[in-house]
């Protein structure tokens, strides 16, 4: 089983003709409301994966808090660690997306940010992978990542978005995974890798023998770097419709497959299918692909 800690969102989408300047007033001619978060959209590609995901995570009281805790549900993604907390709103991601797919986003973590280590849950006994991400506060991570238990168990960060603090997490994970941008940023370099070859540079992140970073590079796939070696699993050639998600069904699909108990160079291939297959749908979590579509597209 999967033991997720992370953040649920709700995402306000509105489509306007043009992003608002300054002290600027647009109408939108559509809006959305969409299930979001890093967290609740990996614990649904985990379980699309057909992983037995369970969340640690907070919404407010709310109507917003209520409708996700019910869209987890009916993805099958296990809500009993999910707390309703007083005074506080649901996570929202105010996004607006102009004709040319440009975008501008303001998020307020709400309740993300008070999820504290006194509500972390022991993982069942059956828990392999210990997953996060950084939309909850570093300090709660590292409680999770340190708990009687945890060490042993897989812990995977998908250290985004990219925060200067989360280094420190970096010596209790066992599976470190970022994209080209945030890698980069944990780097401290000014430009981002051109391909597997200089993700070599993520090596400078490891800090110890059986540690592994995982860099995700978007059409160039993803390459697992270990201390003695290295690994790289090509993209599967596909004309992306919307890369939205992409990242964390990339993530969620490879907690799936290391709770199986394929190694990250196994796992790699399929987390790269079912990450393209995401790129074909619109939105992150509707988007993820079911396990019976990944290996359609493997057999065939
Ligand atoms: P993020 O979504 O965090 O920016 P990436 O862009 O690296 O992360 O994408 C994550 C994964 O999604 C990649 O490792 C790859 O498997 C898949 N992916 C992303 N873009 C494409 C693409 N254009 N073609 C095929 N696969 C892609």
């Amino acid at each position: 089983a999967i033991q997720i800690l992370g953040s649920i969102n709700i995402d306000l989408i509105a489509s306007v003709a043009a992003l608002p300047r300054p002290g600027e007033t647009v109408l939108a001619h559509e809006t959305v409301r969409l299930p979001g978060g890093k967290g609740a959209n990996q614990a649904v590609a985990a379980a699309r994966m057909g992983g037995s995901a369970a969340m640690l995570a907070a919404v407010g009281r709310d109507e917003a808090g209520g409708w996700m805790i019910g869209n987890l549900r009916a993805e099958g993604v296990d809500v009993s660690g999910v707390q309703a907390l007083d005074e506080v709103a649901t996570g929202t991601a105010f996004i607006a997306v102009d004709a040319s797919a440009e975008n501008q986003i303001i998020v307020a973590a709400g309740a993300n940010a008070r999820i504290e280590p006194r509500l972390l849950l022991p993982p069942a006994v059956d828990t392999r992978v210990l997953l996060a991400q950084l939309e909850v506060p570093v300090a709660t991570i590292l409680a999770f990542f340190t708990a009687a238990g945890a060490k042993g168990r897989c812990r995977l960060l998908n250290a985004a978005p990219a925060l200067p603090e989360a280094a420190a997490l970096f010596a209790e994970t066992d599976i470190l995974v970022v994209n080209q941008h945030e890698l980069v940023h944990y780097l401290g370099r000014s430009h981002a890798p051109a391909g597997p070859e200089e993700a070599l540079a993520a090596r400078a992140l490891l800090t110890a023998p059986d540690q592994v970073v995982v860099v995700t590079l978007g059409a160039g796939g993803a390459v697992a770097v270990r201390i003695d070696g290295h690994f790289h699993a090509p993209a599967v050639p596909v004309v992306p419709v919307d890369t939205i998600g992409a990242g964390d069904c990339f993530v969620g699909a490879l907690a799936a497959l290391l709770d199986e108990g394929r190694s990250v160079e196994a796992a790699l291939p399929v987390a790269n299918v079912a990450a393209a297959l995401c790129t074909l749908a619109r939105g992150a979590a509707p988007a993820m692909p079911r396990r019976a579509a990944v290996e359609a597209f493997l057999d065939g």
